[in-house]
Protein backbone atom coordinates (compact mmCIF):
# COMPACT_ATOMS: atom_id res chain seq x y z
CA UNK A 1 0.00 0.00 0.00
CA UNK A 2 1.60 3.27 -1.02
CA UNK A 3 0.41 7.27 -0.80
CA UNK A 4 0.28 9.74 -3.07
CA UNK A 5 3.66 10.94 -1.73
CA UNK A 6 5.60 7.11 -2.09
CA UNK A 7 5.80 5.99 1.17
CA UNK A 8 5.05 2.48 1.91
CA UNK A 9 2.55 1.71 4.17
CA UNK A 10 3.13 -0.84 6.25
CA UNK A 11 2.43 -0.13 10.05
CA UNK A 12 -1.56 -0.45 11.63
CA UNK A 13 -2.19 1.35 15.04
CA UNK A 14 -5.41 0.35 16.09
CA UNK A 15 -7.09 1.51 18.88
CA UNK A 16 -9.69 -1.04 20.57
CA UNK A 17 -11.13 0.96 22.91
CA UNK A 18 -11.52 4.94 23.76
CA UNK A 19 -12.25 4.03 27.26
CA UNK A 20 -9.57 3.58 29.91
CA UNK A 21 -8.63 2.65 33.67
CA UNK A 22 -6.68 6.07 34.11
CA UNK A 23 -7.36 9.09 33.82
CA UNK A 24 -3.84 10.70 33.07
CA UNK A 25 -4.19 14.47 33.23
CA UNK A 26 -2.91 15.33 30.07
CA UNK A 27 -4.50 13.01 27.97
CA UNK A 28 -8.58 12.09 29.63
CA UNK A 29 -11.07 14.43 31.70
CA UNK A 30 -11.58 13.69 34.97
CA UNK A 31 -14.85 12.42 34.18
CA UNK A 32 -13.77 9.72 31.57
CA UNK A 33 -15.79 9.64 28.36
CA UNK A 34 -19.08 9.09 27.14
CA UNK A 35 -19.98 5.75 26.72
CA UNK A 36 -20.25 4.60 22.86
CA UNK A 37 -23.68 2.24 22.15
CA UNK A 38 -22.43 -1.39 21.01
CA UNK A 39 -23.66 -0.07 17.63
CA UNK A 40 -20.74 2.75 17.66
CA UNK A 41 -18.12 0.31 18.28
CA UNK A 42 -16.94 -2.06 15.67
CA UNK A 43 -16.97 -5.49 16.57
CA UNK A 44 -14.16 -8.01 17.61
CA UNK A 45 -15.38 -9.39 13.56
CA UNK A 46 -15.48 -6.43 11.88
CA UNK A 47 -11.96 -5.14 13.40
CA UNK A 48 -10.47 -8.66 12.27
CA UNK A 49 -12.26 -7.97 9.02
CA UNK A 50 -10.36 -4.86 8.45
CA UNK A 51 -6.74 -5.83 9.72
CA UNK A 52 -7.13 -9.10 7.35
CA UNK A 53 -7.52 -6.94 4.51
CA UNK A 54 -5.12 -4.67 5.66
CA UNK A 55 -2.49 -7.32 5.96
CA UNK A 56 -3.36 -8.52 2.29
CA UNK A 57 -2.39 -4.82 1.36
CA UNK A 58 0.89 -5.10 2.91
CA UNK A 59 0.51 -3.77 6.33
CA UNK A 60 2.81 -6.11 8.55
CA UNK A 61 2.68 -4.54 11.87
CA UNK A 62 -0.54 -4.04 13.98
CA UNK A 63 0.09 -2.20 17.39
CA UNK A 64 -3.02 -2.70 19.66
CA UNK A 65 -3.96 0.08 21.49
CA UNK A 66 -6.71 2.43 23.41
CA UNK A 67 -7.64 4.35 25.60
CA UNK A 68 -6.60 1.16 27.27
CA UNK A 69 -6.54 -1.90 25.66
CA UNK A 70 -6.67 -4.46 28.33
CA UNK A 71 -10.35 -3.21 29.74
CA UNK A 72 -11.83 -4.45 26.27
CA UNK A 73 -13.22 -7.83 27.36
CA UNK A 74 -11.96 -10.52 25.33
CA UNK A 75 -8.85 -8.79 23.84
CA UNK A 76 -6.32 -11.99 24.69
CA UNK A 77 -8.31 -13.94 22.02
CA UNK A 78 -8.57 -11.19 19.26
CA UNK A 79 -4.93 -10.71 19.61
CA UNK A 80 -4.76 -14.43 18.78
CA UNK A 81 -6.74 -13.95 16.03
CA UNK A 82 -4.36 -11.15 14.64
CA UNK A 83 -1.57 -13.11 15.33
CA UNK A 84 -2.92 -16.01 13.43
CA UNK A 85 -3.66 -14.01 10.19
CA UNK A 86 -2.28 -15.65 7.00
CA UNK A 87 0.39 -12.66 6.85
CA UNK A 88 1.74 -13.08 10.03
CA UNK A 89 1.74 -9.54 11.12
CA UNK A 90 3.59 -8.73 14.23
CA UNK A 91 0.87 -7.84 16.70
CA UNK A 92 2.50 -5.58 19.74
CA UNK A 93 0.74 -3.78 22.52
CA UNK A 94 0.46 -0.19 24.01
CA UNK A 95 -0.65 -0.52 27.59
CA UNK A 96 -0.96 1.26 30.91
CA UNK A 97 0.41 -1.70 32.20
CA UNK A 98 -1.83 -1.84 35.07
CA UNK A 99 -3.92 -5.20 33.87
CA UNK A 100 -0.82 -6.53 32.58
CA UNK A 101 0.04 -8.79 35.46
CA UNK A 102 -2.56 -11.11 35.09
CA UNK A 103 -2.93 -11.08 31.58
CA UNK A 104 1.54 -11.12 29.95
CA UNK A 105 1.09 -14.98 29.94
CA UNK A 106 -1.93 -15.71 28.14
CA UNK A 107 -1.09 -12.58 25.87
CA UNK A 108 2.42 -14.32 25.20
CA UNK A 109 0.49 -17.62 24.07
CA UNK A 110 -1.58 -15.59 22.29
CA UNK A 111 0.98 -14.62 19.47
CA UNK A 112 1.99 -11.32 21.53
CA UNK A 113 5.19 -10.25 20.36
CA UNK A 114 6.05 -7.57 23.25
CA UNK A 115 4.75 -4.60 24.78
CA UNK A 116 5.26 -0.78 25.29
CA UNK A 117 4.18 0.19 28.82
CA UNK A 118 3.26 4.15 29.54
CA UNK A 119 4.51 5.48 32.66
CA UNK A 120 5.89 8.87 33.43
CA UNK A 121 6.88 8.32 37.01
CA UNK A 122 8.56 6.42 39.72
CA UNK A 123 7.25 7.24 42.64
CA UNK A 124 3.85 5.96 44.07
CA UNK A 125 2.42 9.48 44.75
CA UNK A 126 3.23 11.53 42.01
CA UNK A 127 1.50 8.63 39.95
CA UNK A 128 -1.77 9.35 41.41
CA UNK A 129 -1.41 13.10 41.31
CA UNK A 130 -1.14 12.22 37.38
CA UNK A 131 -3.41 9.43 36.46
CA UNK A 132 -5.95 10.25 39.48
CA UNK A 133 -5.36 6.44 40.47
CA UNK A 134 -3.38 4.23 42.50
CA UNK A 135 -1.82 1.46 40.92
CA UNK A 136 2.20 2.27 40.50
CA UNK A 137 3.05 -1.24 42.07
CA UNK A 138 0.42 -2.86 39.72
CA UNK A 139 1.91 -1.48 36.87
CA UNK A 140 5.67 -2.32 38.05
CA UNK A 141 3.96 -6.01 39.28
CA UNK A 142 2.58 -5.99 35.32
CA UNK A 143 6.51 -5.09 33.67
CA UNK A 144 7.83 -7.94 35.52
CA UNK A 145 5.34 -10.04 34.48
CA UNK A 146 5.43 -9.30 30.67
CA UNK A 147 9.73 -9.02 30.83
CA UNK A 148 8.79 -13.30 32.33
CA UNK A 149 6.17 -14.04 29.60
CA UNK A 150 8.85 -13.15 27.22
CA UNK A 151 7.32 -10.16 25.89
CA UNK A 152 10.73 -8.40 25.05
CA UNK A 153 12.18 -6.15 25.22
CA UNK A 154 10.20 -4.77 27.32
CA UNK A 155 9.91 -0.61 26.00
CA UNK A 156 8.80 2.02 28.47
CA UNK A 157 7.27 5.26 27.23
CA UNK A 158 7.98 8.52 29.20
CA UNK A 159 6.61 11.93 28.54
CA UNK A 160 8.88 14.52 30.46
CA UNK A 161 7.23 17.51 31.86
CA UNK A 162 8.97 20.64 32.85
CA UNK A 163 8.15 20.83 36.86
CA UNK A 164 6.80 17.78 36.68
CA UNK A 165 8.57 14.71 36.59
CA UNK A 166 11.98 15.87 34.83
CA UNK A 167 13.55 15.31 38.18
CA UNK A 168 13.08 11.60 37.13
CA UNK A 169 14.38 11.75 33.88
CA UNK A 170 17.55 10.18 35.47
CA UNK A 171 16.41 7.63 37.15
CA UNK A 172 14.95 6.40 33.73
CA UNK A 173 17.67 6.06 32.75
CA UNK A 174 19.76 4.11 35.43
CA UNK A 175 16.97 1.37 34.82
CA UNK A 176 18.51 1.14 31.38
CA UNK A 177 22.02 0.13 33.85
CA UNK A 178 20.20 -2.79 35.33
CA UNK A 179 16.90 -4.10 33.05
CA UNK A 180 17.55 -4.87 29.19
CA UNK A 181 14.55 -2.00 28.75
CA UNK A 182 14.29 0.37 25.91
CA UNK A 183 13.46 3.52 27.76
CA UNK A 184 11.90 6.14 25.79
CA UNK A 185 11.00 9.70 26.13
CA UNK A 186 8.51 10.79 24.36
CA UNK A 187 7.77 14.48 23.76
CA UNK A 188 4.36 15.84 24.82
CA UNK A 189 1.98 16.43 21.45
CA UNK A 190 -0.39 19.92 21.76
CA UNK A 191 -3.68 17.25 21.23
CA UNK A 192 -6.26 18.75 23.59
CA UNK A 193 -5.63 22.12 25.08
CA UNK A 194 -8.30 22.33 27.24
CA UNK A 195 -6.55 19.75 29.55
CA UNK A 196 -4.20 20.06 32.54
CA UNK A 197 -0.98 20.11 30.32
CA UNK A 198 -0.18 22.69 27.77
CA UNK A 199 2.61 22.39 24.98
CA UNK A 200 5.25 24.87 27.25
CA UNK A 201 4.57 21.98 30.10
CA UNK A 202 6.43 19.39 27.24
CA UNK A 203 10.24 18.98 27.71
CA UNK A 204 11.79 19.02 24.32
CA UNK A 205 13.86 16.33 23.52
CA UNK A 206 17.15 18.39 23.02
CA UNK A 207 16.48 19.39 26.69
CA UNK A 208 16.58 15.64 27.96
CA UNK A 209 19.43 14.64 26.07
CA UNK A 210 21.24 17.53 28.01
CA UNK A 211 20.66 16.14 31.07
CA UNK A 212 21.33 12.20 29.74
CA UNK A 213 24.39 13.68 29.18
CA UNK A 214 25.24 14.06 32.75
CA UNK A 215 25.37 10.57 33.18
CA UNK A 216 28.36 10.33 31.19
CA UNK A 217 29.26 7.72 28.42
CA UNK A 218 25.88 8.51 26.62
CA UNK A 219 26.86 6.15 23.16
CA UNK A 220 24.85 6.76 19.86
CA UNK A 221 23.22 3.55 18.51
CA UNK A 222 23.34 3.89 14.63
CA UNK A 223 19.63 3.34 13.76
CA UNK A 224 18.06 0.11 12.75
CA UNK A 225 14.87 -1.41 11.18
CA UNK A 226 11.76 -1.04 12.58
CA UNK A 227 13.41 1.50 15.84
CA UNK A 228 10.53 3.69 14.28
CA UNK A 229 11.02 7.33 15.06
CA UNK A 230 13.36 7.38 18.24
CA UNK A 231 17.16 8.33 18.14
CA UNK A 232 18.58 5.36 20.46
CA UNK A 233 21.31 5.47 23.02
CA UNK A 234 22.88 3.54 25.69
CA UNK A 235 24.75 4.36 28.52
CA UNK A 236 28.11 2.62 28.33
CA UNK A 237 27.81 -0.86 30.04
CA UNK A 238 24.38 -0.95 30.31
CA UNK A 239 21.81 -4.25 29.80
CA UNK A 240 19.24 -1.50 28.39
CA UNK A 241 18.71 1.42 25.82
CA UNK A 242 17.86 4.73 26.33
CA UNK A 243 15.82 6.19 23.09
CA UNK A 244 14.30 9.75 22.55
CA UNK A 245 11.33 10.85 19.89
CA UNK A 246 11.09 14.44 19.17
CA UNK A 247 7.45 13.91 17.91
CA UNK A 248 6.92 17.70 17.66
CA UNK A 249 10.83 19.20 17.08
CA UNK A 250 11.38 15.96 14.92
CA UNK A 251 10.69 15.63 11.16
CA UNK A 252 9.39 12.45 10.86
CA UNK A 253 6.89 12.37 8.57
CA UNK A 254 8.80 12.11 5.22
CA UNK A 255 8.91 7.98 6.62
CA UNK A 256 6.23 7.74 8.53
CA UNK A 257 4.35 4.47 7.25
CA UNK A 258 1.25 3.97 9.79
CA UNK A 259 -2.60 4.27 9.08
CA UNK A 260 -4.24 4.29 12.48
CA UNK A 261 -7.90 2.64 12.83
CA UNK A 262 -9.69 3.73 15.49
CA UNK A 263 -12.57 2.06 17.31
CA UNK A 264 -15.71 3.50 15.57
CA UNK A 265 -14.21 2.48 12.54
CA UNK A 266 -12.79 5.69 11.20
CA UNK A 267 -9.37 5.63 9.81
CA UNK A 268 -6.76 8.34 9.92
CA UNK A 269 -3.90 9.00 8.22
CA UNK A 270 -1.87 11.33 10.35
CA UNK A 271 -2.50 11.89 14.19
CA UNK A 272 -3.11 15.40 13.67
CA UNK A 273 -5.41 15.65 10.96
CA UNK A 274 -9.06 15.59 11.11
CA UNK A 275 -9.47 14.12 7.89
CA UNK A 276 -10.96 10.62 8.68
CA UNK A 277 -12.42 7.62 6.07
CA UNK A 278 -15.08 5.81 7.91
CA UNK A 279 -15.43 2.03 7.25
CA UNK A 280 -18.19 1.39 8.49
CA UNK A 281 -20.52 1.96 6.13
CA UNK A 282 -18.70 -0.59 3.51
CA UNK A 283 -18.20 -3.07 7.17
CA UNK A 284 -22.25 -3.10 7.02
CA UNK A 285 -23.92 -2.81 3.97
CA UNK A 286 -22.81 -6.29 2.87
CA UNK A 287 -20.22 -4.90 0.66
CA UNK A 288 -17.11 -7.79 -0.47
CA UNK A 289 -13.52 -7.64 0.91
CA UNK A 290 -12.57 -6.25 -2.33
CA UNK A 291 -14.87 -2.85 -1.82
CA UNK A 292 -12.86 -2.71 1.49
CA UNK A 293 -9.68 -2.84 0.67
CA UNK A 294 -10.81 -0.01 -1.98
CA UNK A 295 -11.52 2.09 1.17
CA UNK A 296 -8.62 1.30 2.63
CA UNK A 297 -6.72 2.33 -0.17
CA UNK A 298 -8.32 5.12 -0.64
CA UNK A 299 -7.61 5.72 3.64
CA UNK A 300 -3.85 5.54 2.55
CA UNK A 301 -4.16 8.00 -0.16
CA UNK A 302 -5.45 11.11 2.32
CA UNK A 303 -2.10 10.24 4.34
CA UNK A 304 -1.24 14.19 4.62
CA UNK A 305 2.58 14.60 3.51
CA UNK A 306 3.08 16.18 7.02
CA UNK A 307 1.67 17.55 10.11
CA UNK A 308 1.46 20.88 11.03
CA UNK A 309 1.87 21.09 14.85
CA UNK A 310 4.43 23.87 13.77
CA UNK A 311 2.67 26.23 11.93
CA UNK A 312 0.92 29.17 13.66
CA UNK A 313 -2.59 28.26 12.71
CA UNK A 314 -2.01 24.84 14.07
CA UNK A 315 -5.51 23.85 15.62
CA UNK A 316 -5.71 20.69 17.83
CA UNK A 317 -7.15 17.72 16.72
CA UNK A 318 -10.95 17.05 17.11
CA UNK A 319 -10.54 13.80 19.17
CA UNK A 320 -8.17 13.17 22.38
CA UNK A 321 -5.59 10.85 22.12
CA UNK A 322 -7.50 8.43 24.20
CA UNK A 323 -9.65 8.25 21.16
CA UNK A 324 -6.71 8.04 18.82
CA UNK A 325 -4.49 5.81 20.31
CA UNK A 326 -1.39 7.71 20.77
N1 LIG B 1 -3.59 3.50 27.61
C1 LIG B 1 -2.45 3.05 26.92
C2 LIG B 1 -1.20 3.71 27.42
O1 LIG B 1 -1.30 4.70 28.14
O2 LIG B 1 -0.13 3.22 27.07
C3 LIG B 1 -2.54 3.21 25.42
C4 LIG B 1 -3.17 4.45 24.87
S1 LIG B 1 -2.31 5.97 25.24
C5 LIG B 1 -3.31 7.16 24.43
C6 LIG B 1 -0.89 5.81 24.17
C7 LIG B 1 0.26 6.72 24.47
O3 LIG B 1 -0.11 8.05 24.18
C8 LIG B 1 0.73 6.70 25.92
O4 LIG B 1 2.10 6.38 25.94
C9 LIG B 1 0.50 8.12 26.38
O5 LIG B 1 1.47 8.54 27.30
C10 LIG B 1 0.60 8.87 25.06
N2 LIG B 1 0.01 10.20 25.08
C11 LIG B 1 -1.21 10.58 25.49
N3 LIG B 1 -1.38 11.90 25.32
C12 LIG B 1 -0.23 12.38 24.78
C13 LIG B 1 0.23 13.66 24.36
N4 LIG B 1 -0.53 14.74 24.44
N5 LIG B 1 1.47 13.75 23.85
C14 LIG B 1 2.27 12.66 23.74
N6 LIG B 1 1.90 11.43 24.09
C15 LIG B 1 0.66 11.29 24.62
FE1 LIG C 1 -5.48 6.08 29.72
FE2 LIG C 1 -3.28 5.80 28.28
FE3 LIG C 1 -4.67 8.09 28.22
FE4 LIG C 1 -3.39 7.48 30.44
S1 LIG C 1 -2.45 7.87 28.43
S2 LIG C 1 -5.53 8.20 30.30
S3 LIG C 1 -3.52 5.32 30.46
S4 LIG C 1 -5.35 6.14 27.49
Amino acid sequence: MQDQFGRTIEYLRLSVTDRCNLRCRYCMPEAGVAELSHADILRYEELLRVVAAACRLGIRKVRVTGGEPLVRRGIVKFIAQLAALPEKPEITLTTNGLLLAEHAEALKTAGLSRVNVSLDTLRPQRFEELTRRAGLEQVLAGIAAAEKAGLLPIKLNVIPFADFNDDEILDFARLTLEHPWDIRFIEFMPISSDLDYASRDGLPMGQVEARLQTLGNLEAISRQENSGPAIMYRLSGAKGRIGLIPSVSGHFCGECNRLRLMADGRVRGCLFDNQETDLKQVLRDGSDDHALEQVLLTAACAKPEKHLINDKDFATPSRRMHGIGG
